[in-house]
């Protein structure tokens, strides 16, 4: 599937609900959000349908993200139900790690291919004051049972400054002794991101060429992600940079998003997209659903531009799925 500028679409991030355990303060208020009634949240059938669909448009890679994933009770049955659609080479999942432990045997034995586990400090005061929630320890156990079950990991954090920016070097040593990649991601003005200020990739990687000497690689693009990785001298896994603010990667973009109620998103920043949950329940065929998303996916914007706020989606981070 391409777009109007000849990028290739085939990765779909899936949201599957817009509830969360931790009240992250660059993502949610800390008085939550206006949650989406049950009945207008995709059950899992609709989701696979529409999985169904999107790979028959040459869609390879699904993210399960929310929200918060692990809480849609029996995810794992829908994990299935995707790794069982013809097309999808690759089921990823983005999770805050609260519940990974509990989760870890089954998502891999249903078929999840590789986990990202969101975590910006590893002081539990830090980390109550980030997310409003004592649970550092359960992330730790669920990092430690994943990896120890060999799926791959990415812990992601995003430097925030007075918040975070003491625990950068401390979060880049869980790449050292295990081969996971540690990634930065550059604070987008987003929602409650909006409040906040963030550190540019550039700054990070001097902090942590300071402490830990120059990277041993040059910088490495991933084809399939917009980080760049290098790897310090004695470090097992890569560090890795996402910058969507300070090196813009849009013209590699090759992702849509599908909210939890089923409204299928173009761009992170924009509101642009289509409602394929109302056609779905008034019984539109397959077909014609494939033609909603084959026309939305046209309109989708060339790059994003966070300079200009007032175009920005009203929703949430944690509407969205990152
Ligand atoms: N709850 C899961 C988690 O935290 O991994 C999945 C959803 S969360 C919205 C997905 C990712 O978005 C997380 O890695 C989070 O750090 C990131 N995120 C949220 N708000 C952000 C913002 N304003 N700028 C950059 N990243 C953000
Ligand atoms: Fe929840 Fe993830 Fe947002 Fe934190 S970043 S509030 S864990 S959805």
């Amino acid at each position: 599937m391409k777009d109007s500028f000849g990028r290739t679409i085939d990765y779909l991030r899936i949201s599957l609900t817009d509830r969360c355990d931790l009240r992250c303060i660059y993502c949610m208020p800390a008085e939550g959000v206006e949650n989406i009634p049950h009945r207008e949240i995709l059950t899992f059938e609709e989701t696979a349908r529409l999985v169904r669909i999107m790979a028959g448009l040459g869609v390879r890679k699904i993210r399960l993200t929310g929200g918060e994933p692990l809480i849609r009770r029996d995810i794992c049955s829908l994990v299935a139900m995707i790794d069982a659609v013809d097309g999808i080479e690759e089921i990823c999942l983005t999770t805050n790690g609260t519940t990974l432990s509990d989760h870890s045997v089954m998502l891999r034995d249903a078929g999840v291919d590789r986990i990202n586990v969101s975590l910006d400090t590893v002081d539990r005061d830090v980390y109550k004051r980030i997310t409003g929630a004592d649970r550092l320890d359960d992330v730790m156990r669920g990092i430690d049972t994943a990896y120890g079950l060999g799926i791959p990991l990415k812990i992601n954090c995003v430097p925030i400054r007075n918040i975070n920016d003491s625990e950068i070097c401390s979060i880049a040593l869980l790449a050292k002794d295990r081969a996971i990649d540690v990634r930065f991601i550059e604070l987008m003005p987003i929602g409650c991101g909006k409040e906040l200020n963030g550190i540019l990739s550039d700054e990070i990687s001097a902090m942590l060429a300071e402490r830990f000497g120059d990277p041993k690689d040059a910088y490495d693009m991933d084809v399939s992600s917009p980080a760049v990785y290098h790897r310090f001298e004695g470090f097992r896994g890569r560090i890795g940079y996402i910058s969507p603010m300070s090196h813009r990667f849009c013209e590699r973009c090759d992702r849509i998003r599908l909210t939890a109620s089923g409204y299928l998103k173009l761009c992170l920043q924009y509101p642009a997209g289509a409602d394929l949950k109302t056609p779905m329940r008034n019984g539109s065929s397959d077909e014609e659903l494939a033609d909603i998303i084959k026309s939305a996916i046209l309109q989708k914007p060339r790059a994003h531009s966070f300079s200009d706020r007032d175009a920005t989606d009203d929703r949430k981070m944690v509407q969205i799925g990152g």
